[in-house]
């Protein structure tokens, strides 16, 4: 469904993904590990070209995303590009939750403004999001009312309400206590158990050996390792890799 060729990257001079190749089927749940500035968030935005790669495509469902194709800034690939992002939908390690806005505000948001659903069914629909992430009961609470991990739930519920084909997570725990982290968790992994397609950026080395279909170790902006999640977190060789793990022992 969702495929990378050859995506590069500069920022100015400096190279932070030289070429990286990458498929996430139907089903998918793809855990993306490696070392602090080893190009993973940067690939990640590359993806659903919140940053336009320097070169490579995306292909999605078929549909070539050309970086070379974007060069411009013409009104109709401003148009593509909200689709495809869309289609591609992304949760942050930071939330980006609007703070002037209610749980329930926050998830109808895209549904009103990006989808032009009538409030009344935004309502009703982003009332169901919020039941599906645990958090029926604070509808009516702002961010600031909320923990880290409620401020997370709310902000997958949000995502959520556009019907994302695929599922893009940057780091979505890091920001939290440790006491909340599992909490979040669990809803992505009910999100993998309903068969979604996603690629999860994180340094949950467990989540990544229990929900991950397949695992990348990225390092120096390039894909090191790549595999099940047996064969890339218990069986590879690679001194890289090996030394990457041993801090999460
Ligand atoms: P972390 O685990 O710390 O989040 P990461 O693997 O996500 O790291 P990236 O944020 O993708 O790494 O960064 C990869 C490289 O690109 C780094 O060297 C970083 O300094 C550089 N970089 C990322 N974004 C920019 C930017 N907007 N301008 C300049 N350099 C950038
Ligand atoms: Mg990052």
């Amino acid at each position: 469904i969702l495929e990378a060729r050859g995506i590069t990257k500069s920022f100015g001079g400096h190279e932070a993904l030289r070429g990286v190749d990458l498929a996430a089927h139907r089903g998918d749940v793809v855990a993306v590990i490696g070392p602090s500035g080893s190009g993973k968030s940067t690939f990640l935005r590359c993806l659903n070209f919140l940053e336009k790669p320097s070169g490579g495509q995306v292909i999605l469902d078929g549909e070539i995303f050309a970086a070379a194709d974007f060069s411009g800034r013409s009104h109709q690939h401003r148009g593509r590009l909200i689709k495809l992002r869309r289609r591609v939908g992304m949760v942050f390690q930071s939330f980006n939750l609007w703070p002037h806005r209610t749980a329930l505000g926050n998830v109808m948001e895209g549904l009103t403004q990006v989808l032009n659903m009538p409030a009344s069914e935004a309502k009703e629909r982003a009332q169901e999001l919020l039941n599906k992430v645990g958090l029926a009961s604070h509808a009516g609470h702002y961010p600031a009312q909320l923990s880290g991990g409620q401020q997370q739930r709310v902000a997958i519920a949000r995502t959520l309400a556009t019907e994302p084909e695929v599922l893009l997570f940057d780091e979505p725990t890091s920001a939290l206590d440790p006491e909340l982290v599992g909490e979040v968790l669990s809803v992505i992994q009910a999100l993998a158990r309903e068969g979604r397609t996603m690629l999860v950026v994180t340094h949950e080395i467990g989540f990544a050996r229990d929900v991950a279909t397949k695992v990348v170790f990225m390092a120096d902006g390039a894909v090191q390792e790549r595999g099940s999640p047996e064969d890339v977190l218990r069986q590879s060789q690679s001194p890289t890799l090996r030394a990457f793990l041993s801090r999460f022992r």
